[in-house]
């Protein structure tokens, strides 16, 4: 039996904050008094973060955000753990939530989806005239989707705007449904297609943390795991069955281990086995694995000799293809 004594709690709330500066320093002061560990952003136009803490420090944050007027009806996910999540308390004040590079920004409280249940999305994700678009960066999809959804051709959610206006036919005449994370990004992503004038426009309420938690649907129809921005990386979405839709960098062969380019300049996340990490020196190509200040090397204490020899075997291994 594990002890599952710690919590995460994710949650947002779009409600104005007339200074985030302050609120910002205060709202740190109080985390780091209960002890939570995590990561909060404030801005004008609301709060958005995730905590880690004991049982106990997780409910004394929840009953201290819902005492104020602000954040009384704010909905939090929570998932169990073993521990914390984070290694340090961050609270940040930032200019927006979420960045969707857009001319004019969208306020979700005036204009946003329809808000669909984890059921009523579900049901709509299995009729014939939708089409279900992850309002996420591609290293998430990468991980784990809804079955069947799109992946905008895209590296980040803020050039998600552009994507649809170069992509409108695939759009045109369907119900659009889109889902993130925990909802927040499609609270403005939504109201910006609804803007852009798509009609029929629906958002998974509460995202994918909590359409994983539904008791009804259970995570059916998600493929692989929910990728999360804390240490635990990746959640498991589907109790119903796990299909791994990840694949390795190197070999294509089916994986959910993400790992960071040793190459610093570099950092990009890529799924690879532990094998592959030794055979590749952590590197997601050549460049990178022949970098001077390559983590994987410098970490495994490898003389020049060492890299080499595998550099070598990769060459023997391209050359056998
Ligand atoms: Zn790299």
């Amino acid at each position: 039996m594990t002890n599952k004594n710690y919590r995460v709690l994710l949650y947002y709330q779009y409600v104005t904050i007339e200074d985030p500066e302050q609120f910002a320093s205060n709202h740190l002061e109080l985390c780091k008094t209960i002890g939570l560990k995590g990561r909060i952003l404030v801005a004008q136009e609301g709060i958005n973060g995730t905590v880690s803490g004991t049982v106990e420090q997780a409910q004394q944050y929840m009953n201290a955000m819902h005492a104020d007027a602000r954040f009384a009806d704010m909905p939090f996910k929570i998932d169990e753990s073993e521990g914390h999540a984070f290694k340090k308390m961050h609270c940040r004040p930032r200019p927006e939530l979420v960045t969707l590079r857009l001319e004019d920004d969208i306020n979700p409280k005036e204009l946003t989806g329809k808000y669909l249940e984890p059921k009523q999305f579900y049901e709509k994700m299995k009729q014939e005239n939708t089409v279900v678009i992850d309002a996420r960066n591609d290293y998430e999809y990468d991980l784990g989707h809804f079955r069947g959804a799109i992946r905008p051709d895209i590296r980040t959610f803020r050039e998600l705007p552009d994507w649809i206006r170069e992509n409108k036919d695939q759009l045109e005449g369907k119900e659009i449904l889109t889902y993130c994370t925990g909802g927040i990004r499609c609270e403005k992503f939504s109201g910006w297609l609804k803007k852009e004038g798509f009609e029929n426009v629906g958002q998974l309420h509460g995202g994918i943390a909590t359409y994983g938690k539904d008791p009804e649907v259970k995570g059916d129809l998600w493929d692989g795991q929910m990728y999360v921005f804390d240490e635990r990386i990746s959640v498991p979405i589907n109790q119903v069955e796990h299909v791994v839709v990840g694949k390795d960098h190197f070999t294509g062969q089916p994986c959910e281990r993400y790992v960071n380019c040793a190459n610093p300049a570099c950092n990009k996340q890529i799924l690879c086995s532990e094998e592959n990490e030794h055979k590749y020196l952590r590197g997601c190509s050549h460049e990178c694995r022949v970098h001077e200040r390559n983590r994987y090397v410098a970490e495994h204490e490898l003389t020049e000799e060492q890299v080499q020899e595998r550099l070598h075997a990769l060459q023997e291994q391209s050359v056998m293809k």
